[in-house]
């Protein structure tokens, strides 16, 4: 005998989570079930924001987000903004916290106490909750969807697809599987990269690098278009860059062909103008000191000595030596210091998956699936995709809101 819910939600992830508590915190008559296919829920939202989840944000700009119809999460962004959002975690006893960059977190700074309160609320509320239940297939028949798992079999009048998508990795729930079960049945879907995430780029001068962080501008140019521009903290690793800027601006890595590169700026507060007359007057402060000293007191050291190297110099060579036309190639590349970019660094490493369920099927106010109207999708496995800074999550919940009270307010249509 298989078990009877009004909605049947896959996937307890951020969204899956989300959904449940909002329509049991408004009708309790109504049946909620979450099927998941770990052992635990919340498995990813738990490592987010370095295990301080980064919740939400407080500037909400459609810019912030991406997809081919980006647009898609308008509708969602508005209903449900950063204070609604915060509304709701405060109902579960999880006030926010907003740094001055407009980030905000659980009060607490742990990432813990928001699955804690998402879960605690959930059972209290009385969702039925089934881990080790991977959905494998599902069929509508009699009005009725009947969902085949590897922890048995349910019946729901509705169903929630919140499974997520690849990013962080199996471990953290998706395998894959649930995608391609829906693209068999004929969903729509657009391709999946990883995205927020690190850069593999040729390692003969990264490596050398290795630990240093420094404030730049990062830009990525595919084909000598200047794709996406971020400033902030990169970090150089021995397969490549990372850092803040770095993840923001990786996305277009795989989803775009041809050569690519990403040219830090290491000055870029400055013109290219100032740092030359900031070197020609190094040069003539420090003219008895060897090259591999001259930018000491102006980058970290190894960094410097790999522009002299760039420039085609002798860190032995003296300061001395270096004339205009030198201390103007010295300049260019310290605006312009270029890495050649291989491949990012896979799904397991990524925050996000950009692609995923086709949004022009789905209608964008209800979350409702156009072809079939008991079917509703939420959360990371729409092909919406947010930047780094609490934006992935805000769509989870605020799409998860959407598809709740939609479902909400045809189960109170019905009982008038
Ligand atoms: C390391 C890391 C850090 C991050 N940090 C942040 C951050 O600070 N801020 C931010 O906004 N975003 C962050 N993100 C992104 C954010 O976590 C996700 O975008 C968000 O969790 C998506 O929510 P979701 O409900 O769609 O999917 P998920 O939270 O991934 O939940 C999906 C659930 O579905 C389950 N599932 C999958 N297939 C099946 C199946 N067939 N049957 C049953 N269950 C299934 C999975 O096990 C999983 O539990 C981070 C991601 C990672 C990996």
């Amino acid at each position: 005998m298989s078990k009877i819910f009004d909605v049947c939600i896959i996937g307890g992830g951020a969204s899956g989570l989300a959904a449940a508590v909002y329509i049991k915190q408004r009708n309790k008559n109504i049946s909620v079930a979450i099927l998941e296919r770990l052992s635990r829920v919340g498995k990813k939202l738990i490592t987010t924001g370095n295990g301080r989840c980064n919740i939400t944000n407080s500037d909400e700009a459609l810019s912030h987000f991406h997809g081919n119809n980006a647009a898609f999460a308008e509708y969602a962004l508005s209903k449900y903004d950063n204070e609604k959002i915060s509304e709701f975690f405060l109902s579960l006893g999880v006030p926010f916290y907003y740094d001055e960059t407009g980030r905000a977190y659980p009060k607490s700074l742990q990432a813990s106490s928001v699955v804690d309160a998402l879960r605690f609320s959930s059972d209290a509320l009385g969702v039925d909750t089934y881990v080790d239940c991977q959905v494998t297939d599902f069929v509508r028949t009699n009005g009725f969807y009947r969902i085949f798992t590897k922890g048995g079999e349910f019946s729901a009048r509705r169903i929630v697809f919140a499974a997520g998508l690849y990013s962080g990795g199996v471990k953290l729930g998706c395998d894959g599987g649930f995608l391609r079960l829906l693209k068999s049945k004929g969903i729509k879907t657009v391709f999946t990269t990883p995205a927020i995430v690190q850069v593999k780029t040729e390692t003969d001068v990264v490596k050398s690098l290795k630990g240093i962080k420094v404030n730049a501008s990062a830009t990525l140019i595919i084909n000598d278009s200047v794709i996406r521009q971020e400033t902030g903290e990169v970090l150089f690793c021995d397969y490549g860059l990372s850092g803040p800027p770095i993840l923001q601006i990786a996305r277009e890595v795989e989803r775009q062909k041809g050569d690519k590169k990403i040219r830090l700026d290491l000055m870029p507060e400055c013109e290219l103008e100032d740092v030359i007359s900031m070197l020609k007057l190094l040069k003539n402060n420090l003219a008895y000191r060897e090259l591999s000293e001259f930018l000491s007191g102006a980058l970290n050291k190894r960094l410097g000595q790999s522009i002299i190297k760039a420039a085609g110099f002798k860190l032995s060579e003296k300061v001395s030596q270096l004339e205009d036309k030198d201390i103007e190639k010295i300049a260019k590349i310290i605006k312009k210091f270029s890495f050649c970019v291989i491949s990012n660094t896979g799904f397991d490493n990524s925050q996000v998956t950009a692609g995923g369920l086709d949004t022009n099927s789905f209608d964008d106010k209800s979350m409702r699936y156009k072809l079939d109207n008991g079917v509703f999708a939420i959360g990371e496995i729409l092909d919406i995709d947010g930047d780094c800074g609490g934006y992935n999550l805000h769509f989870a919940f605020s799409s998860a809101f959407c598809a709740a009270d939609s479902i909400l307010k045809e189960y109170s249509d019905d009982k008038n």
